[in-house]
């Protein structure tokens, strides 16, 4: 811990918690002020084949970048270099665009949606196929655990193909009475916290919709959109109805401003989906926003709280707060605010944070220096604030980006910290008395992605529910997708929605 953090244990009210813990010695793994170690588990890398440069994916082959660039990759966890990958400048985005132009007018529009259909099962069987394959290379390339990716990234991602394929011969019936067709060409862009899975979202009900796809993958975890292109090859999708250009922010702006892209669908930050907006305004372009979110994780005093702190953990500390969804506020009733804390404290001396490939860690690597810095920017602020800090004690591999699960307490309304996003493993904690409070502190904010609420009334949840300004409101849990349900934003997080029927509703236009 630096030397301007102060622990909880400092204040009063932690002097008070200290002695409820030594009262009621009922854990063991904080009376004994150790977590007894598991032995290492790592997964074998063997079954991944890293290459030492991957080309562009047009046109249904790989291609060398006519901008003759290629930027390194390397795995967050020790910063060792993993490859080379083509930089796509102007003429590759060009290409793509043409390349996708030409599969739509020639083939894939005019493709049964039956036929259609059985290309989006073949990806997702084989991307059931190759899971393991894709976990190993998701969680070297990110830094995010194993048991993540294994358990939840590529199954989700395979769902996502699976539900979608379902679609494709069904869109007659999207709106009731009403045909609808696809857009045209969509150019496609997403970030680095859900790889795989963000492809995805994308991809597949694009495809299901009728539309051909230009996708560019973040900068730093471009690897499994690559591996995606091998199984699109292997699944035998005619040529350039999926592309794959590899870059930094430049190659997305290309891509999202070029004039023969019909529709932009972006996820990322507010910033840049600002940025974007501005450019294609004006252009006739469709688009859908996924952008940033600042979730309120709400606990009642009569919830299940041990269940609520699980799930404020997997809220804010699994994925390493890498999440825009995560529910990176907590607002707990302040009748049960001491206790809550506790069982907070005690539960992340359990968490394991390290080698993002052993089966036992709960909390990975940051994906990228830039990432940690603003994390580490952003804690500072809030120390400045005047808001009191906790740490998990921990120690961090000497390589590698590493952030310990972090608390704040003392913070106001008004701290940047509450309001900024973080995208880390950094929780705010407020106090309410009132339903009413708890719903002004989580609406005063310019997000509008999703929000938690923990209690045992089903009457507070619909209340609660039908008061929040977020897209997605989790009851009793946090955290849960499935491809049926659609997912988006308010506010400033964002437009349009990603999963189920309104997933798809975005990739057509109504006849
Ligand atoms: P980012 O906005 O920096 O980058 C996202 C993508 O946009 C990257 O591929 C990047 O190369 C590209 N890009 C950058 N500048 C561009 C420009 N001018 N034009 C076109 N493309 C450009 O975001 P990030 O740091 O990669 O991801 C984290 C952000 O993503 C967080 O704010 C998070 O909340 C958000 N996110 C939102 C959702 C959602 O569903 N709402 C899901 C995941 C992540």
């Amino acid at each position: 811990m630096g030397r301007k953090t102060k622990t909880l244990a400092k204040t009063e009210r932690q002097t008070k918690l200290k002695k409820v813990s030594s009262a009621e010695p009922s854990h063991q793994i904080i009376q004994f002020g150790k977590i007894w170690p598991y032995a290492p588990a790592p997964e074998s890398t063997k079954i991944v084949n890293i290459q030492p440069r991957y080309e562009l994916f047009i046109n249904g082959k790989f291609v060398p970048p006519r901008s003759g660039q290629y930027f390194d990759v390397i795995n967050p966890a020790n910063e060792q270099k993993l490859c080379e990958v083509a930089e796509a400048g102007e003429a590759d985005v060009d290409a793509a665009v043409r390349a996708a132009r030409q599969a739509y007018e020639k083939i894939w529009r005019k493709m049964p949606g039956k036929e259609r259909a059985k290309y989006i099962f073949r990806i997702a069987r084989i991307l059931q196929e190759r899971s393991r394959e894709f976990a190993v290379l998701e969680t070297i390339n990110n830094g995010k655990p194993i048991r993540e990716t294994r358990d939840f990234d590529v199954p989700m991602s395979a769902a996502h193909f699976f539900y979608y394929a379902g679609w494709a011969d069904k869109l007659n019936y999207l709106i009731p009475g009403r045909e609808v067709a696809p857009l045209g060409v969509a150019g496609q862009v997403i970030p680095w916290n859900f790889p795989l899975l963000m492809a995805a979202w994308k991809i597949a009900p694009a495809l299901a919709a009728g539309n051909t796809v230009v996708l560019k993958p973040a900068e730093t975890t471009p690897l499994t959109a690559l591996l995606l292109a091998e199984v699109i090859q292997q699944a035998e999708l005619p040529p350039g109805v999926v592309n794959i250009v590899t870059g930094a922010g430049a190659t997305g702006a290309l891509l999202v401003s070029h004039p023969d892209v019909d529709k932009v669908a972006f996820t990322g930050s507010t910033a840049v989906g600002k940025k974007i907006l501005r450019a294609i305004a004006g252009t006739g372009k469709k688009a859908t926003m996924e952008l940033g979110g600042k979730a309120a994780n709400i606990v009642f005093e009569d919830a299940p709280l041990d269940q609520a702190v699980e799930g404020i953990v997997n809220g804010i500390y699994f994925n390493q707060g890498h999440v825009c969804c995560a529910g990176s506020r907590l607002l707990v009733q302040e009748s049960v605010a001491e206790i809550v804390l506790r069982k907070l404290m005690r539960r992340m001396e359990t968490l394991i944070v390290g080698d993002p490939l052993d089966k036992n860690t709960d909390i990975g690597a940051i994906n990228s220096r830039m990432q940690l810095k603003k994390i580490q920017e952003l804690t500072q602020v809030g120390l400045q604030e005047g808001a009191q800090i906790y740490q998990k004690r921990c120690e961090l591999p000497s390589k590698g980006f590493w952030y310990p699960p972090t608390f704040f307490t003392n913070v106001a309304q008004s701290s940047r910290i509450v309001r900024e996003e973080i995208f880390g493993p950094v929780l705010t904690i407020q106090t309410f008395r009132t339903p009413e409070e708890a719903i002004e502190k989580a609406n005063n904010i310019a997000y509008g992605l999703s929000a938690g609420v923990w209690t045992e009334k089903g009457s507070k949840i619909l209340k609660m529910a039908s008061q929040l300004q977020a897209g997605v409101v989790w009851a009793n849990t946090y955290n849960k997708f499935d491809p049926s349900s659609p997912f988006g934003g308010y506010k400033e997080s964002g437009f349009g929605r990603e999963g189920g029927r309104q997933g798809l509703l975005d990739y057509v236009k109504i006849l």
